[in-house]
């Protein structure tokens, strides 16, 4: 997808009417206890020199190469008159039509059994796709608009389906099967359609129509919901334009996926596609969230984020960008560090959550952070440019090797947030630089604007705060200096601890699961008691001093009487032979953080935490929490 260059029709001296001929796509749910869509493509006016088709090896916002195109069963091609046309294969995801000097038909089906936000799903409940997994790039048409005609399945079986989409409608009548149309491919597949018997709530905000469909089996509070997400909805609208309060769509969509256990979400334009177990969604008589609750409003607000930074605030390397092959930037840290720092930082201005519950899901992701030996390896720059291999492909030794741009790039934003805070004594904040960033990159995201260039950010910081912070970027996101984080909380009134928390007296220096029914060693930490005594992942446990250790409760009861300097006899098969390995308990490491509000602030701290948290509706909610639940403390109340 070459957004920025001019269509090739045009190079060809074929005029705008040509450029202009709309690409048409047919999608249908073919066979749904198959699994099948099938698709047709059909370009008015060829690349006389043999058109070229190709699918997308990754879908926009999930970065690792995917190969979509596997999924392709068959793919044929003939003229509008029905004359066959040759097809070639040239690579594992490009076709290539024989000379045709009428308009091209390519006709192909998608196996389509992958339950994920990011790729195709369909069988007699529901069907999904994100267009980059099932719609054929026209090469050298991607510039000129698109239509898309969906069919319906055939049988009475499907006649209550509907389609849950932000594709504008081209004759489509609303939530029905029929005729939509996009600008150019890359808006075609910006646009995921949900179809099927949804549940369906509304409510508006920022100008904005915004819908929720939840498909699968569920009993959500829809009422509570809508209320919900519509807070932090309107704080993130504010957010970024605070003089108007207008959301930069007319409609938005959460495609919501309610399964037994799954997590997971994909950014879009004007959409969002989730997938989370049916009971996190709120039901009815609910009060406080649920951490299950507060974990999808999370995620919910997390995807809504990146409708401005990603979606339109993007990083250079991403405004072009080539979908058949790795596209490398070192930003991940801002474009999904800072929207993982907002989401939850949201939940709280907004007053969905009350100030403990907020400091809980910080401290969650300090101790996430601080758990990770790769942290001293790889800093969040470096693994925003391997994603590609790296975080999206985690094996065994990724403790070691590998920290996330997520968490710790949350992290760096808050780090970031705080210091501007504190040093301009609260006339800024790193919400003045998203704004700066909006304005910039993101109002003309999708009018030719460019994007975030590799090294602009300390620029721009400085520029919108006046604050030079080239030092701390240099440590925190390019390097691997741990994040000064206790000194910077200190000035708000809030106190931060590590410690050892309910890991027990000792520890193996490993992470251990259930594989096949056996204790198994996931991951041996670098430098730590079971690596050095000659233990590996992969290992499976089979006793510790001679007692048998079946699951993780008997291994920790077996630790809970042990000293750190103990040692420790294991037992254990790599492979089918068994070793013994002898090794020296250590107390564990301090990574579990909490964190704790003064309990006399001064003005001043209370002044900088009321702008760091919200004054508003964050506020009023905790004290109607304090006063309506004080017999019932949660678990994240506990946990700040
Ligand atoms: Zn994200």
């Amino acid at each position: 997808m070459k957004r920025g260059g001019a269509p090739r029709a045009a190079q060809a001296g074929r005029g705008e009417r040509a450029s202009a001929a709309p690409v048409r796509y047919r999608v249908g749910p073919i066979d749904p206890d198959a699994h099948r869509f099938e698709v047709e493509l059909a370009i008015a006016r060829p690349d006389p020199h043999g058109q070229r088709v190709a699918m997308p090896a990754w879908a926009p916002g999930s970065y690792m190469i995917r190969e979509f195109a596997r999924n392709i069963v068959w793919i044929e091609a003939s003229t509008a008159s029905g004359r066959r046309v040759a097809l070639r294969k040239l690579d594992k995801a490009t076709w290539q039509a024989a000379r045709c000097d009428e308009a091209l038909h390519v006709r192909y089906q998608v196996y389509a059994w992958d339950l994920s936000v990011r790729a195709a799903h369909l069988d007699s409940t529901h069907g999904f796709f994100n267009g980059a997994s099932l719609l054929l790039r026209a090469i050298g048409h991607e510039a000129q608009p698109c239509e898309l005609q969906l069919d319906p399945p055939t049988g009475d079986a499907y006649a209550d389906w509907r389609i849950a989409t932000t594709m504008p409608s081209a004759g489509a009548r609303e939530h029905a099967f029929g005729a939509y149309r996009a600008r150019d491919y890359a808006e075609l597949i910006d646009h995921p359609v949900e179809m099927g018997r949804f549940t369906l709530a509304s409510f508006d905000v920022g100008g904005a129509r915004h819908e929720i469909a939840i498909t699968g089996r569920h009993d959500t509070d829809a009422g509570r919901l809508c209320r919900d997400l519509r807070r932090i909805c309107r704080e993130q609208i504010r957010l970024f334009d605070r003089g108007r309060g207008r959301a930069p769509f007319d409609r938005y969509v959460f495609q919501v996926l309610a399964v037994g256990s799954g997590y997971g979400g994909l950014e879009h334009r004007s959409s969002s596609s989730l997938i989370c177990s049916r009971n996190e969604l709120p039901h009815a008589g609910m009060r406080e969230p649920s951490e299950g609750y507060r974990s999808f409003l999370g995620l919910a607000s997390h995807e809504y984020f990146h409708s401005w930074n990603i979606k339109r605030i993007r990083p250079a390397a991403f405004v072009a960008a080539d979908l058949q092959n790795e596209n490398y930037t070192r930003l991940l840290w801002i474009f999904e560090g800072f929207t993982s720092y907002y989401d939850d930082l949201m939940l709280v201005r907004s007053g969905v959550v009350d100030r403990a519950a907020y400091l809980g899901l910080l401290a969650k992701t300090i101790s996430n952070v601080q758990r990770g030996p790769g942290r001293r390896t790889q800093s969040v720059a470096e693994s925003s440019f391997d994603a590609w291999i790296k975080f999206y492909r985690q094996d065994e030794n990724a403790p070691n090797a590998i920290v996330s741009y997520y968490a710790k790039g949350s992290l760096v934003a808050l780090a970031l947030d705080l210091t501007i805070r504190e040093r301009t004594r609260g006339r800024h904040s790193l919400d003045d630089v998203m704004r700066k960033l909006w304005e910039r990159y993101g109002k003309s995201a999708f009018d030719g604007g460019g994007g975030l260039a590799e090294d602009a950010f300390p620029r721009l910081l400085e520029e919108t705060v006046g604050l030079r912070l080239d030092g701390q970027i240099r440590a925190w996101a390019y390097g691997t200096a741990e994040l000064p984080l206790a000194s910077l909380l200190r000035p708000f009134g809030v106190g931060l601890a590590l410690g050892a928390g309910d890991q027990g007296p000792v520890s193996i220096g490993a992470r251990l699961a259930m594989r096949d029914g056996q204790l198994t060693i996931a991951s041996a930490y670098n430098g730590q008691p079971a690596e050095r005594a000659g233990l590996s992942a992969g290992d499976a446990i089979v006793a510790f001093d001679g007692l048998r250790v079946g699951d993780e409760a008997a291994c920790k009861a077996l630790l809970a009487r042990r000293r750190p300097g103990d040692r420790l006899k294991v037992h254990a098969f790599r492979r089918d032979e068994l070793i013994e390995r002898e090794l020296a308990l250590e107390a564990p490491a301090s990574t579990e953080a909490k964190l704790a509000l003064d309990e006399r602030p001064t003005a001043a701290t209370t002044r900088l935490l009321d702008g760091w948290l919200g004054t508003g509706a964050g506020r009023r909610a905790q004290d109607r929490i304090s006063r309506t639940a004080p017999a019932a403390p949660g678990p994240a109340r506990t946990r700040a």
